[in-house]
């Protein structure tokens, strides 16, 4: 009988590759460290029971290969459209509160324009959604009103690295992405990463028979004549066959330190997202919704029935400053664009403050593209860092499935 296909690390990446295997047929083991399935995706329960994901997290419609997992896995109907209209982004310098289309066809509707769209920015965002030379983003913009109102907030909120020296190339990536039809709906798990992703994919993994072991740390991978021929956790060790294979779908610095010979990211970027409850919950027709803001710390609010939460990407300013003061500076800062967006809800008593100080790889122009390498035999790595594309759940999926399907022979 083929070999199992051993992947260790369950986050999108893992999940994703444990589920093209074994739609293939492939025997799959999962191993994960932690004490959950998730990785960077996951929902957070506190002491006091106050539950959220670590971070909101959306997708695009054009992330294909994302929305095919959680297709597969029969999630596809929690991920729900939350501003079909187009996104409310309030302006904390004038306080108006513009509907912004975000595919550029949207534009040719007066109501979904962009505030400030000129002429002259049309060959700017023509060349960012072109593959040419990679640049710096911001630059490409001086002097437009379009960089304050869209291209910072979308470059942020995709590449998780300041606009200045952000990547124009991987933006481009995912703009040409977006830009096909039907590409630009944003969507928004309607009751969290792990009930609407993680929870329905190690269920479907467990009725075909894939056991997920958690608390399972590799701590290193004993070789024979190049292949890897043992998985060493802390406290079990994972004989292999010969027709075994393994891929590795973990973060940059395990890889690195299993195989220093490998080329990793070393430089990361904060996200910063708080969290906060309501109180009374909103009626369920109110919810979800997702508003951008700018000249504000605070960059999107994800507002579910019973608590909203407030991300601030590319956050190396704000990680290290004091929790509740930046809880208090966020809960004041979003009022006003709650109101505007016609939200009446009340900021309960709970409030939580994530701070994932290596959301993402820093994606700089001229930075390295990362390609999937095989260190040995019968062995592949995986993760969001890996591939052109942004750093996201959709890169993470690409990565796993395309690694899980190259070892079980069904893909170059
Ligand atoms: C706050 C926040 C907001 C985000 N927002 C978005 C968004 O809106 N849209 C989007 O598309 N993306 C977003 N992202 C990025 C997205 O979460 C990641 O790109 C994706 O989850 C990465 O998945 P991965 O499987 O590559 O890595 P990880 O999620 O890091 O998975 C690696 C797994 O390996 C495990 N592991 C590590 N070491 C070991 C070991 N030695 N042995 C066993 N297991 C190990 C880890 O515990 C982890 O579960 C966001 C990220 C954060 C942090």
């Amino acid at each position: 009988m083929a070999g199992v296909l051993h992947i260790v690390g369950a986050g999108i990446a893992g999940i994703s590759g444990a589920v093209a295997a074994t739609a293939a047929g492939k025997r799959v083991s999962l191993y994960e460290a932690a004490p959950q399935a998730g990785g960077r995706c996951r929902t957070v329960s506190g002491p006091d029971g106050f539950t959220h994901d670590n971070g909101a997290h959306v997708l695009l419609s054009a992330n294909h290969a994302a929305l095919g997992l959680i297709e597969r896995i029969g999630a596809r109907d929690a991920w729900i459209e939350p501003e079909p209209q187009g996104l409310p982004v309030y302006d904390a310098g004038t306080g108006a509160l513009a509907r912004i289309g975000l595919s550029p066809w949207r534009w040719l509707r007066r109501d979904q324009r962009p505030p400030g769209l000129s002429l002259t920015d049309l060959p700017r965002l023509a060349r960012l959604a072109a593959p040419l030379a990679d640049r710096s983003i911001g630059p490409l913009f001086a002097g437009s009103a379009l960089h304050d109102h869209l291209v910072e907030p979308l470059t942020v909120a995709v590449l998780n690295t300041p606009v200045a020296r952000a990547s124009s190339a991987r933006m481009g990536q995912a703009l040409r992405r977006v830009m096909r039809p039907g590409g630009a709906r944003l969507l928004v798990a309607q009751n969290g990463l792990g009930p609407d992703l993680v929870d329905p994919a190690i269920a479907w993994l467990s009725q075909r028979g894939v056991a997920l072991r958690t608390g399972a740390r590799l701590r290193e991978i004993g070789v024979e004549d190049g292949r890897a021929a043992a998985l060493v956790f802390a406290g079990k060790t994972i004989t292999l066959a010969p027709d075994d294979t393994v891929l590795l779908a973990l973060p940059p610095a395990e890889i690195g330190r299993l195989f220093p010979q490998i080329a990793v990211p070393e430089s990361f970027e904060p996200i910063v997202n708080a969290h906060f409850s309501l109180d009374p919950a909103l009626p369920a027709t109110a919810a979800p919704r997702f508003i951008g803001l700018v000249g504000t710390v605070s960059q999107w609010v994800l507002v579910r029935a019973d608590h909203l939460s407030v991300t601030v990407s590319a956050a190396e300013e704000y990680a290290s400053d004091n929790p509740e003061r930046l809880l208090a500076r966020i809960e004041e800062e979003i009022a006003p664009a709650l109101v505007a967006a016609g939200l009446s809800c009340v900021i309960g008593e709970q409030r939580r403050l994530v701070k994932e100080k290596r959301a993402t790889m820093t994606q700089n122009a001229g930075g390295a593209i990362f390609c999937p390498v095989s260190p040995l035999r019968g062995l592949a790595i995986a993760g969001d860092w890996i591939g052109a594309l942004p750093a996201t759940i959709e890169a993470a999926a690409i990565a796993g499935s395309d690694a899980a399907l190259a070892l079980a022979g069904m893909r170059p």
